[in-house]
């Protein structure tokens, strides 16, 4: 496309806008469970305008804007609520769940720097499951990428086996609640005991159970302790856009004490311009954003993310179920809204290319070639829809028994 030279009319460029949209997944019937988190109309209202309301304000200006300063004061406030944020505990929302973790990364290192000496070549320790993000904020920072093997068969972190990956030069242990690639959480208690033993900061990456776990805890299930409640959890990450149903641009990275958090910001002033202290790598910040999320939050409250949470796991279960009917086989024991499952008779790819012509459009995992689901509330309805389709095609697809044992061995 070249710049135009004149410019159309707004109703054009919106019809348009509209028919660029259809060549996308039609993720409002419920098809699609990666990218998307579907908590109803009402909910996508709202933050819309929620977010309208302060699409033109900047998060940079907190002087300007006591408004989003307030708001984003709260929004932190809130998760550490539910997060077992105990006095002192404070943190920072940003752009999203990478930006919250290479934040984490980054203060973790300076803590390392200015309040042990550590110096020269720096390493994080992580399960192989953590999230790719950690890679990117290493591959920024220079630190090295240390990937342990999780453990065979409940595909958790392998304590031991990172105890025995960590040396002085270590800066970050991560443990993830939940892993993406399967949806299980790690054993944070086990690995916080073995970072207190060792003075390691541990950083839980909650980015897309920070908002799922409470509730589905507070819903009867039986989740582990995996927030601030664990005494060694020096920082965490949890995302607004996945779980908390907030505008997409929104997660909060959080931690134990200020004198953690005080090695985040950034505080410069050589140049021309005034001092700029900015507590992420952005300097304009979306106001919508800030807002969007304080609305979402204000506007479902405790009970009203019990209820979306329950609907979650309420399809989690009855997809478990019909898959074990299917004879499919599901990784470890998840007990959130994502999962990971493969069949012994069938490659997990070709049929993800047979749910995708029926309009399925879902992750998949690697280790072992696996499908994928991440669940929202919308998925309740059609959970029997997504079994009936998976069912179908099975019979569409050639069982391929010697090929996928050769995968899997
Ligand atoms: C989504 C996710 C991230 C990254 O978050 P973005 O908002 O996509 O940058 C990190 N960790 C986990 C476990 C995630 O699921």
């Amino acid at each position: 496309m070249t710049f135009p030279e004149n410019g159309r009319s707004a109703d054009e460029i919106l019809s348009e806008l509209d028919a660029r949209s259809s060549q996308d997944v039609q993720w409002r019937d419920g098809k699609t469970a990666v990218y998307i988190f579907n908590a109803g109309e009402d909910i996508s209202a709202l933050k819309k305008q929620a977010y309208t309301a302060f699409i033109e304000e900047n998060g940079l200006g907190p002087l300007a804007f006591p408004s989003l300063r307030q708001m984003e004061e709260d929004v932190i406030a809130m998760a550490l609520d539910i997060l077992h944020g105990g006095e002192g505990a404070t943190g920072k929302m940003t752009s999203g769940g990478t930006d919250s973790i290479t934040m984490a990364m980054k203060t973790a290192r300076d803590y390392a720097r200015a309040e042990k000496g550590v110096s020269g070549p720096l390493n994080i320790v992580l399960p192989y499951s953590a999230h790719l993000a950690f890679d990117k904020a290493a591959h920024l920072m220079d630190i090295e990428v240390r990937r342990i093997p999780v453990e065979e068969g409940a595909f958790t972190a392998d304590v031991t086996a990172m105890a025995d990956a960590c040396d002085a030069h270590t800066i970050m242990v991560v443990g993830s609640a939940p892993n993406f690639p399967y949806g299980i959480i790690d054993p944070i208690e086990a690995l916080s005991e073995m970072c207190e033993a060792k003075d390691l900061w541990l950083h839980v990456d909650a980015c897309v159970g920070g908002f799922l776990a409470p509730f589905v805890r507070m819903n009867g299930a039986e989740i582990p302790p995996f927030d601030f409640e664990v005494p060694g959890v020096h920082s965490m990450s949890a995302d607004l856009h996945k779980y908390g149903y907030c505008a997409k641009g929104a997660s909060t990275v959080l931690f134990r004490s200020e004198a953690l958090y005080q090695y985040m910001p950034f505080d410069f002033d050589n140049w021309s311009g005034t001092q700029m202290v900015t507590p992420t790598l952005a300097g304009t910040r979306p106001g919508g954003a800030i807002s969007a999320a304080w609305a979402v939050m204000n506007h479902l409250g405790i009970a009203g993310y019990c209820e979306k949470q329950a609907l979650v796991t309420k399809a989690r279960a009855q997809i478990e179920a019909g898959l074990r009917q299917l004879g499919f086989e599901i990784l470890g024991e998840p007990k959130l809204g994502l999962m990971a499952f493969h069949h012994p008779d069938f490659h997990a790819y070709a049929l993800w290319g047979k749910m995708a012509e029926k309009g399925w459009f879902t992750s998949l995992t690697k280790d072992p070639p696996s499908l994928h689901l991440m669940l929202s509330p919308k998925h309740a309805e059609v959970a029997n829809v997504y079994l009936a389709d998976l069912e179908k095609s099975m019979t569409e697809i050639t069982p391929d028994t010697e090929h996928v044992k050769a995968r899997y061995s």
